[in-house]
């Protein structure tokens, strides 16, 4: 038997994995793995001590411990061993990836597929070269379906995640300005999640494709195994005919007649989401009426374009990210929405690399050429771009704008909050 089969029994025999030493519940395999500050290894001993059945470790040292597998790598093991048990559960998976929308995208797919199979999907944003064997390994044999996010911020990730779970199907929600840090440009973040269509098209796999979307058209030529959704084109095709602000979407398949849903989205964008969630359920045959039941009912969380009613205001929080391409899309949403006393608070975005001032630069002259009550701009990003504009304040911390905010309340308004994660926008809600 191989050292991989060996762990892989292991691994069947245990309640789970585990790769955090201060959450070992009793009969779990422990992963030792390494990071910026800590190291796994140190921590064996003792949570074989608490319980756990089994540990991976790369120490040689550890080898006398009774049940402690000791391996070149404990990181390369959790993703072999993650491939592994893919292959033995023999599943058909669903990879997602993109720039913005993944983690939307895959609740709605998960919410749509689940009315017909058993489902498993990534838990929260677990996207990365862990997060995605760790979602592997939390499917079991009574799982008819897997669907597994995956988030990229260098080239050369999304290869590793696609040999890793080795998906039958995948999608790219949209490419956009993100990262550029790790990725180099624009054409370096293509290139990075075209690696997940090269790998289907390789591995004989379907593609789900966005038919509005000439990036990813281009990046997908030659593929003959796709299926397409879009506003006219598509097996699927649907557009927003009521945006209120959440909204409501009209859409058709093949000889179905037209079907109306109602959403608990906010967002143009969200259509795109919406629409490849409905065309991955019907290819996969899931029954018209519980599709539009599963889009209906779900309902965003974690600030991704929640609608929130405080005392004063209704307050539309974006906080959970931002990159230039969401932030254009949700500003023009925004825009566009019937509502008085618009006003904008937005934080900088994160990850721009040497396009950082250029990026927030156009976002200024976009926010400029629409029409809002008031505009507050947090974050140093925005510091020097603002001279002589004086519709918009700026902020240094989200604390000297809690202070004007406190001085000068918002009342009767509707308001987007916007910005990369790290600003922590949503400290603002108690003052809005
Ligand atoms: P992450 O990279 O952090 O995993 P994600 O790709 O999973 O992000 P979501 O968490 O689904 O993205 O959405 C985050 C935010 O991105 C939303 O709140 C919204 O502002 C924006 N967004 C969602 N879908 C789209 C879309 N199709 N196009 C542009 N922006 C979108
Ligand atoms: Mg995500």
């Amino acid at each position: 038997m191989s050292q991989i089969a060996t762990i892989h029994k292991a691994f069947l025999s245990s309640s789970g994995v585990s790769t955090d030493s201060r959450q070992v519940n009793t009969g779990v395999i422990f992963f030792a793995l390494k990071g910026g500050n800590f190291d796994g290894n140190k921590y064996v001993k003792e949570v074989m001590d608490n319980g756990a059945s089994f540990a991976v470790a790369d120490d040689i040292s550890l080898q006398s411990i009774k049940n402690v597998f000791v391996v070149d790598d404990v990181l390369t093991t959790l993703q072999e061993l993650a491939t592994y048990h893919r292959r033995h559960l023999g599943l058909p998976l669903i990879a997602i990836t993109g720039t913005n929308g993944k983690t939307t995208t895959k609740e709605l797919v998960a919410a749509v597929v689940s009315r017909k199979y058993k489902t498993k999907a990534t838990i929260g944003n677990f996207n990365n070269h862990i997060g995605v064997p760790l979602t592997l390994l939390s499917m079991d044999k009574s799982i008819e379906l897997g669907i597994v996010e995956m988030g990229a911020n260098h080239i050369g990730e999304i290869e590793l995640l696609c040999n890793i779970a080795e998906p039958d199907y995948g999608m790219i929600t949209n490419v956009g300005k993100a990262h550029l840090e790790g990725f180099g440009s624009f054409e370096g973040v293509k290139t990075a999640k075209g690696e997940m269509y090269q790998y289907l098209q390789k591995h004989n796999g379907q593609l789900f494709i966005n038919h509005d979307n000439e990036h990813l058209k281009e990046m997908a030529k030659g593929i003959g195994n796709r299926i397409e959704y879009g506003l006219t084109n598509g097996v699927v095709t649907g557009d927003i005919n009521c945006n209120n602000p959440f909204i409501t979407i009209n859409w058709k398949a093949g000889k179905e007649s037209i079907q109306t849903v109602k959403t608990n989205l906010i967002g143009a964008y969200n259509l795109e989401n919406i629409l490849s969630a409905i065309c991955i359920g019907y290819s996969l045959a899931v029954d018209v009426d519980d599709i539009n039941a599963a889009i209906e009912e779900y309902k965003p969380t974690n600030n991704r374009s929640q609608l929130i009613q405080s005392t004063s205001n209704k307050i539309i929080m974006d906080a959970y990210n931002a990159n230039p391409s969401s932030m254009q899309v949700a500003i023009q949403n925004f825009s566009s929405m019937e509502a008085p006393n618009k006003v904008l608070i937005l934080g900088g975005m994160k990850e721009m690399g040497d396009d950082c001032q250029k990026e927030h630069q156009k976002l200024v002259q976009l926010i400029e050429q629409q029409t809002f009550s008031a505009i507050y701009l947090i974050g140093p990003e925005f510091e020097n771009l603002l001279n002589s504009k004086p519709k918009l304040l700026h902020f240094k911390t989200n604390t000297s704008l809690i202070d004007e905010l406190k001085a000068n309340p918002i009342k009767n308004s509707t308001i987007l909050i916007k910005g990369s994660r790290s600003n922590k926008l949503e400290e603002l809600l108690e003052y809005v």
